[in-house]
């Protein structure tokens, strides 16, 4: 990744530049984590420089296996890393459940 300005959502995988998160947040989770709302310190929090791994979803490869084994088939279209090391933060994540959204990471701890 010689572009380091760009960050990978730590909870859905897509791939923004840093800029992007806190002016228009994340597609599919700004509703959980409020990127715009909290501004740089939640997109530091929430969003890694280190991911590895890149897949185009678009509306053509929607609900393929690919798709499907990243569990991204129901997001928007855009780019997406395989694997984004870094977790989210403990407060984050009893927020999540308090929404029933059960974090998985993907930095390639969880288990299936
Ligand atoms: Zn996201």
């Amino acid at each position: 990744m010689s572009n380091r300005s760009e960050r990978a959502c730590m909870l859905c995988g897509i791939i923004q530049p840093f800029k992007k998160f806190v002016t228009t947040g994340c597609p599919n989770c700004e509703s959980l984590l409020h990127y715009q709302d909290n501004e740089e310190g939640q997109v530091q929090d929430c969003t890694s420089p280190s991911f590895e791994g890149l897949v185009a979803l678009g509306a053509d490869n929607k609900g393929s296996w690919v798709a499907r084994w990243l569990r991204i088939d129901s997001f928007a279209p855009g780019l997406y890393a395989v694997k984004v090391n870094g977790k989210l933060p403990p407060h984050i994540i009893s927020a999540l459940e308090d929404e029933n959204i059960i974090y998985r990471p993907r930095d390639g701890s969880a288990e299936d």
